[in-house]
């Protein structure tokens, strides 16, 4: 029995949801089918979730939404079209959108999530529609009729351990089953959505549920390529990769696969596909719990911009008892997570995501520091960006480091920080964001041409 997901641009429109159906038909081991909301059909398209999420900020101001729900109706009324299949879902879709503004009983980030969750709950119904006009014995399943629990994170949501053995009991229900990616339910029955582009998650999560024998998930790439194609012209296909590895890539930047989706899977120990939609006949990437230790070890390099430092330093910090778990502490205390925290005998730095750091929180966090920590000095380095070189066997493969900083040397890259050990897979290299294209492919040269 296989999971098949299918992401945004599976699912953008008529023509693309027909591939899904080529893709099903006569393979009976794709029974469980978990589908995104329809995403872009071209570059400066509209993903359904963000033409329901200004929806929904329209409305929750006060403000005429009418436009953006049109909006949302005619793509519908588009692929419902192309597929020939009923239309009385768009009745459907509007009544839900309406009700769901004006109701009065929820607050507005549970609002504001059952509107997100309307893109991938009508996608489901339209795709098993369209199956069964195929012939097909497909069956549109609710989230929370299929087991999947989460907690009341609105946004956010984590699964909660009750929902395994839930999902399990699918197994026994006929024919193919079609669920909405993206959302679950608390519970005490309240809808919540997981954090952007969290279809993968549920895709990974029935996987885990019903002990699939493969997890595949459709996408429009043929595979993961060692670097960001955006960067390398062609690069390499990478045709397996462990669940680690895979998850070290996703983190810095390979957008190809959700970072939090790996767990389920990868605590049943479920392989994972990445195939596209477009070119089913390819063979894809394979994500795997062990793979044949090769010579060659690096399989990637992520890269990601938008990061900060905060480096703080004071002499014999080394021998003061809690000064890093104080600095960790200010930090936690302003609601910022970090990402690395390279340290020296007098120095600590401390790698933050842009996106979390205001320049009134920089503020905060600085004259805390200061009052509390007593420090020698102490500034934020911005513009940074990160390189992760990835693959098992790093820690122990002789040489690694010194073709990276010889590459970053060649590229005329200044390597302003660098964090070696405390992952067993990957290598990370902070640069200055003006040299990341010119790093990458200096990079990739050295370690794949
Ligand atoms: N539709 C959701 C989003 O755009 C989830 C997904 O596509 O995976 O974030």
């Amino acid at each position: 029995m296989n999971v098949v997901k299918f992401g945004g641009s599976s699912v953008a429109n008529g023509n693309q949801i027909k591939k899904i159906g080529a893709i099903i038909q006569g393979e009976p081991e794709r029974k469980f089918v978990v589908v995104s909301a329809p995403g872009k059909r071209y570059k400066n398209d509209l993903k359904m979730t963000d033409l329901l999420i200004e929806t929904g900020e329209l409305a929750f101001q006060n403000k005429r939404y009418t436009e953006k729900l049109d909006l949302v109706l005619d793509r519908f009324s588009e692929i419902v079209k192309e597929l020939n299949i009923s239309t009385t879902i768009l009745d459907d879709i509007k009544n839900s959108i309406q009700s769901i503004i004006n109701s009065d009983d929820e607050s507005r980030g549970l609002k504001m999530d059952a509107l997100k969750s309307i893109g991938e709950d009508s996608c489901a119904k339209v795709v098993s529609e369209y199956l069964k006009t195929l012939g097909l014995n497909a069956h549109y399943v609710n989230p929370k009729d299929a087991g999947i629990i989460v907690s009341n994170e609105p946004g956010h949501a984590q699964i909660l351990p009750d929902s395994f053995s839930k999902l399990y009991g699918l197994r026994q229900r006929e024919g193919i089953i079609v669920i909405p990616g993206f959302f679950g339910f608390t519970k005490n029955n309240r809808l919540i959505t997981f954090s952007r582009g969290g279809s993968d998650i549920t895709g990974s999560l029935v996987a885990a549920g019903v002990k699939a024998d493969l997890y595949e998930n459709f996408t429009d790439v043929d595979s993961v390529y060692s670097v960001n194609p955006a960067i390398v012209e062609n690069p390499r296909e990478i045709k397996t990769l462990t669940y680690k590895e895979m998850r070290e890539l996703s983190y810095a930047g390979f957008s190809v696969f959700h970072d939090e989706a790996l767990i389920p899977a990868f605590q049943q120990k479920i392989p994972v596909c990445i195939k596209n939609t477009n070119n089913p006949k390819a063979s894809g990437t394979m994500i795997v719990a062990n793979k044949k230790p090769s010579k060659k070890c690096v399989v990637g390099i992520a890269s990601d911009a938008g990061f900060s430092s905060l480096y703080v330093s004071k002499y014999l910090m080394n021998r003061e008892l809690g000064f890093g778990r104080k600095l960790l502490q200010i930090l936690e205390e302003e609601s910022i997570s970090f990402e690395h925290a390279p340290s020296g005998i007098d120095d600590m730095s401390v790698i933050i995501r842009d996106t979390q750091l205001t320049a009134s929180k920089e503020e905060a966090i600085k004259n805390r520091i200061k009052k509390e920590l007593q420090p020698d000095m102490i500034m934020f380095n911005r513009n940074l960006a990160m390189i992760m070189i990835v693959g098992e066997g790093i820690m122990s493969t002789v040489g690694i480091a010194q073709k990276a900083t010889t590459a970053l040397t060649d590229a005329n890259v200044n390597i302003e920080m660098i964090n070696q050990g405390s992952s067993d897979v990957s290598m990370m290299f902070g640069i200055q964001s003006e040299g990341l294209n010119r790093a990458i492919q200096s990079l990739y040269k050295v370690f794949f041409e």
